[in-house]
């Protein structure tokens, strides 16, 4: 039985033609990886590192990359759900723009989306970036100076410190990639909200911009949100339920 709310969301899709999506941690929740910032999450278990604590001291480098690859085994085993997959097949039916996101793992870019139409506002923990060539390894690297005996691994061309890309505390995000995220805010006609508690700025105003020049706003998340007042449609619901239904709609009206 398909809910109303559920049947005008796909007609928003249907109706839209530059949609832009906005991911944040709810939607990898939903593939097992912790939410960082929620209550128990790894950022109450380990203290953060900044980046210039990271560029001060050994020990503070040291701390970094153990819990660096915590995560990072968090996320090599998790998968993509439907709600991912969901999306990458709107991609595929050439409906979406662009895609957002504030998660690090990649998981996006595993369920197949098109990796030229993803920014990923908070970089990504799938590649390493020397800090000081900035030349970009893979996590192989990593583990090859862990086993050479390195506890902070360095980079094999320049010595300089190796560190996931990512943006850490401290760093400011990259100013190009914002500049095109708010570009696609500004000119889509229908913006998925997915898995964000839209509090963290500025990401979090993008929706906000969006629905100020009048496209619409959809958000799926499980909590509340400060711009629910303004979202054409809020579902206080599962990102891949609620996704695979929209799905559903589809497949029930192929050509459409
Ligand atoms: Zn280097």
């Amino acid at each position: 039985m398909t809910s109303d709310k559920i049947k005008t969301l796909f007609h928003f899709i249907q109706e839209a033609r530059a949609i832009v999506v906005f991911t944040g941690a709810g939607i990898s929740t939903e593939s097992g990886i912790p939410d960082y910032r929620s209550q128990g999450g790894i950022w109450q278990r380990f203290q953060p590192v900044t980046i210039q604590e990271f560029l001060a001291s050994h020990e503070k480098r040291q701390q970094y990359w153990q819990r660096k690859i915590v995560l990072f085994q968090d996320t090599q085993t998790a998968q993509p759900n439907e709600a991912h997959h969901a999306l990458t097949a709107l991609a595929r039916q050439g409906k979406i723009k662009g895609l957002i996101t504030q998660n690090i793992d990649g998981l996006h870019t595993k369920s197949g989306f098109p990796k030229d139409k993803i920014l990923e506002i908070h970089g990504t923990n799938q590649e390493i970036k020397c800090l000081s060539c900035s030349k970009i390894y893979s996590w192989e690297t990593v583990f090859q100076c862990l086993d050479a005996g390195q506890d902070v691994p360095l980079c094999p061309g320049c010595r300089g410190y190796l560190k996931p890309n990512t943006i850490s505390f401290g760093q400011n995000l990259d100013v190009n990639i914002l500049e095109k995220a708010f570009l696609w805010s500004r000119t889509c006609d229908l913006m998925l909200a997915i898995g964000s508690t839209l509090v963290v700025q500025p990401a979090a105003g993008m929706p906000r911009i969006a629905r100020s020049h009048d496209a619409r706003l959809v958000i799926i998340t499980l909590s509340e949100t400060p711009l629910d007042s303004i979202a054409d449609l809020k579902f206080e619901e599962s990102c891949s339920t609620v996704l695979q239904q929209v799905m559903q709609c589809f497949n029930a009206n192929p050509g459409k």
